[in-house]
């Protein structure tokens, strides 16, 4: 079932340079699609553009089938969330109960109902014996879970992570990101990961590439990951076991031991 569906859609900040030009992009349910490019190659504003935070210029997009306009979007809020970079700048309850019964509390569910989602998805994420405690008292990893859990309260079918993990700590990072994958696998959300994160983003189901506001590539981490001319344009760390499978692929002599140079490519992939 196509759970996302963008057409033609544009948006430009200044009226002048367009940040997402002439997109189009389908996104079947339940998958896991990481969102790759350079800075400014139009990767958040197309998130923001599919939360309903910015307005399309021109173009649509449907969530669950649903056009987003004034009308849905309402609707279209309780099907889609997203996790943003800054864990600070998202954390809006005193605590972590109220921060998590916020969007709760936008979406009017009723007060025992509300208790029973903050206790049961604050379990989910690791975070029940939090629910006292300030932002201050939490880290940034623990933040991000707090984030988790407000969406996951709000059972939203659709999660985007717009650069989530970026100024998490290695623990924090890997935290989150197991995190992730179990949303999409256990719990069978539809996942967008924006992610600077080659390793992260090959786990995923299809890379998009982002340049200059368009889609530059869409497919399998495979095929992105065979076509290294892809990676080299955009400006990313190309993870070191694809260094060395690609140094073996181009050496004359290591290149005639296929075995050797598939070795290397499954050594990578399994990275
Ligand atoms: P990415 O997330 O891939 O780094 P963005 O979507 O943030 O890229 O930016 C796309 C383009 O839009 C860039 O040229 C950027 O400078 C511009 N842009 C982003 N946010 C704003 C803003 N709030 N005001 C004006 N221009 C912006
Ligand atoms: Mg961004």
């Amino acid at each position: 079932m196509e759970k996302i569906k963008i057409e033609n859609l544009s948006f430009s900040y200044d009226k002048k340079n367009e940040a997402i030009k002439n997109l189009d992009l389908t996104i079947e349910s339940g998958k896991w699609i990481a969102v790759v490019g350079h800075n400014g190659s139009g990767k958040s504003t197309l998130a923001k553009l599919l939360v309903g935070l910015l307005v399309p210029d021109k173009g649509s997009i449907y969530i669950d089938g649903l056009l987003m306009n004034e009308e849905n979007i309402r609707e279209i809020r309780k099907r889609i969330g997203i996790v943003f970079q800054n864990p600070d700048n998202q954390f809006v309850g005193v605590t972590v109960k109220h921060d998590i019964a916020f969007g709760l509390e936008n979406q009017q569910v009723p007060q025992p109902e509300m208790v029973k989602l903050i206790e049961e998805y604050s379990e989910v994420v690791g975070m029940s014996a939090y629910l006292n405690k300030e932002p201050h008292q939490l880290s940034g990893g623990q933040k991000q879970r707090v984030a988790i859990a407000g969406a996951l309260a709000m059972n939203q079918d659709i999660m985007i992570f717009d650069e989530a993990t970026s100024m998490l700590d290695p623990e924090g990072t890997k935290d989150i990101t197991d995190f992730i994958i179990r949303l999409n696998k256990d719990f069978n959300k539809t996942i967008l990961t924006i992610t600077h994160d080659l390793e992260f983003a090959r786990k995923a189901d299809e890379i998009i590439v982002m340049n200059e506001g368009e889609v530059m590539f869409l497919g399998t981490p495979d095929i992105i990951f065979e076509n290294s001319k892809i990676l080299k344009e955009i400006d990313l760390d190309i993870p070191f076991g694809l260094q060395v499978y690609e140094a073996a692929k181009e050496d004359e002599t290591l290149n005639k031991q296929k075995e050797l140079v598939e070795a290397l490519w499954e050594y990578s992939l399994n990275k």
